[in-house]
């Protein structure tokens, strides 16, 4: 018998899927591990069940507890999926700017939401500012802290790591991925670098995040914007320090979509606009690196979160994206 024992044991342990179309095109096996597939619907599931139970472990979050997040949504859609099946509260702090899709699915899962402007880290109105202020004023709840709370990291450092070495038999070349927390790309780079030192880190990083002049030049510089969600960053999180890095891309919002359509109209994969982002960059380095290397990235999330922007031609048109 294979069952899992709730929302909790069926976070993780993701399949990983071949991107045919641009594998067949580069001849490199360009493989996307398959996040959108964990029960909440995304990467962060692992993050949150790691905070949760470190929280507990720890003797910080007591029984009938809240748990207090700021989040660009799917930190706290994980939260409030194992709050629920726990029986803790969820108060998610989000930027108003994010998909109403996420919003939505926050509000039907039960959590109490509260919308904030998307302004700066360094303004105290900040979704991440609100979400530690919030969490102080209220009894029995713990900030979850995702940006900065190492048992983000410790998530892909022990499950997702582990997990698509198996899958390869440890065949691994080059390890791409973008970067919001920094938690799945720093967890899983630091296991991998343990495994063999010479797999390449490689950063994706879309326009209006800081961390790609960073890797470059030594200091964060924020340019343009972007349309993709959950990713990107104007500063160094705990989560990312010490984390290896061999080089970074930057992706702009057009090869994003291009590569959305291709997943969407050639693999049959539907997926969110950070996917596009990373599974660029992988395409990228196949085409740089040459046929015969495995290039492993992540799908963070599904498609149908984006239905409203990403995938909605007058969307489009006002980021003058068509
Ligand atoms: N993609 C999406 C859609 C996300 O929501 C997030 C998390 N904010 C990421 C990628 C980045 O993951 P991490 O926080 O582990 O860097």
């Amino acid at each position: 018998m294979d069952i899992k024992k709730g929302f909790i044991e069926s976070v993780g342990n993701t399949p990983l899927i071949r991107i045919n179309s641009l594998s067949d095109e580069t001849g490199c096996e360009i493989l996307g591990k398959a996040e959108f597939m964990n029960p909440g619907g995304s990467v962060k599931d692992r993050a949150a069940h790691y905070i949760i139970a470190e929280a507990e472990k720890n003797g910080l979050l007591k029984p009938g507890g809240t748990v207090v997040e700021g989040t660009a949504g799917n930190t706290g859609i994980g939260i409030t999926h194992i709050c629920n099946a726990k029986g803790y509260k969820a108060v998610i702090i989000i930027p108003e700017t994010q998909s109403q899709e996420k919003i939505e699915t926050l509000r039907t899962l039960g959590a109490e939401v509260k919308l904030v402007p998307a302004v700066p880290y360094t303004n105290p109105d900040n979704y991440v500012r609100v979400s530690e202020r919030i969490a102080k004023e209220t009894p029995n709840a713990i900030w979850a802290n995702q940006f900065d709370n190492l048992a983000n990291r410790k998530a892909h450092f022990e499950t997702t790591g582990p997990e698509i070495w198996k899958q390869t038999d440890g065949k691994v070349d080059v390890w791409i991925a973008s970067l919001g927390t920094g938690g799945t790309y720093s967890g899983t780079a630091l296991y991998f670098k343990e495994k063999n030192p010479k797999i390449k880190c490689i950063v994706a990083d879309p326009h209006g995040s800081g961390i790609y002049s960073f890797i470059k030049t030594g200091t964060i510089s924020v340019e343009g914007s972007s349309i993709t969600e959950g990713i990107g960053q104007g500063r160094i999180t705990k989560n990312m320090e010490g984390m290896p890095v061999d080089d970074a891309l930057r992706i702009d919002d057009k090869e994003c979509l291009r590569i959305l359509n291709i997943l969407l109209k050639k693999d049959g994969l539907f997926m969110g606009g950070s996917v596009g982002i990373n599974v660029a960059a992988a395409y990228q380095t196949a085409k740089t690196l040459g046929p015969g290397h495995t290039i492993v990235t992540v799908l963070c999330d599904g498609g149908a979160r984006y239905q409203s922007k990403i995938y909605n031609e007058e969307f489009l048109k006002t980021k003058g994206l068509i």
